[in-house]
């Protein structure tokens, strides 16, 4: 979508080529994420918030699964954690993730998990995520992303649930970030050449 059609923070103004998808659209698709996940899901759950860039997309989902079961004839009980996944930087061979932060993972021994993931790209950190996790045998284990990279170098892995499949760009905004950058945008937007050199490492 063409930026003028919407409000960017001054602050990135220069730094966006285009809007790739609107807030509110993702409200809308968020909205029914949530009804399949409240008719599928049940307690004893915990919904577990990939960080940082899973945020947005955790907060506005339980919002409407909030909704949810304050309307429906059934309604279920959740807990919320949150975990931070960190890449091996001293061995980048092994490929190998560190969950920090959150609660013990001992805590979804029984549990129903609804993993709530910002993007798949290659899949390779959620397969990671997943195999860690078996060892804590939860009852059951989802896992919704809102978006789905269309990568060549995907492991070929895919999330139980999934907002919306996306080109194979570099994406940003509503809490996904380029070098920390553009969290505080509301739109996944892509970004510029004047961007990625402007908040280049
Ligand atoms: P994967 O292991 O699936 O290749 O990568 C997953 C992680 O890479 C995501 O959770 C996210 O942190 C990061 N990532 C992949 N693609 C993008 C993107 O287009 N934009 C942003 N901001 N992060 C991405
Ligand atoms: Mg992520
Ligand atoms: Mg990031």
């Amino acid at each position: 979508y063409d930026l003028e059609h919407f409000c960017i923070p001054g602050h990135y103004a220069s730094d966006v080529k285009h809007v790739m998808i609107p807030k509110g659209l993702i409200l809308d698709r968020t909205e029914k994420l949530a009804q399949d996940i409240c008719r599928d899901l049940q307690a004893p759950l915990v919904a577990l918030c990939v960080l940082k860039g899973g945020y947005q997309f955790f907060t506005d989902l339980l919002d409407f699964i909030k909704n949810y079961n304050a309307s429906a004839a059934r309604s279920f009980q959740m807990q919320v954690d949150f975990i931070r996944l960190k890449s091996y930087v001293d061995d980048k061979s092994s490929g190998e993730i560190k969950v920090i932060g959150g609660d013990s993972m001992e805590n979804l021994r029984g549990k129903n998990v609804l993993i709530c993931e910002d993007i798949i790209d290659t899949g390779a950190t959620m397969t990671k995520l997943l195999e860690l996790m078996k060892k804590f045998e939860p009852a059951n284990v989802k896992v919704a992303s809102l978006f789905v990279k269309r990568t060549p170098l995907s492991v070929g892995y895919r999330p139980d649930y999934t907002g919306f499949e996306i080109p194979n760009e570099f994406v940003v905004g509503y809490a996904l970030d380029y070098n920390e950058y553009f969290r505080d945008l509301n739109h996944v937007c892509v970004i510029n050449e004047h961007g990625q050199k402007k908040y280049a490492t």
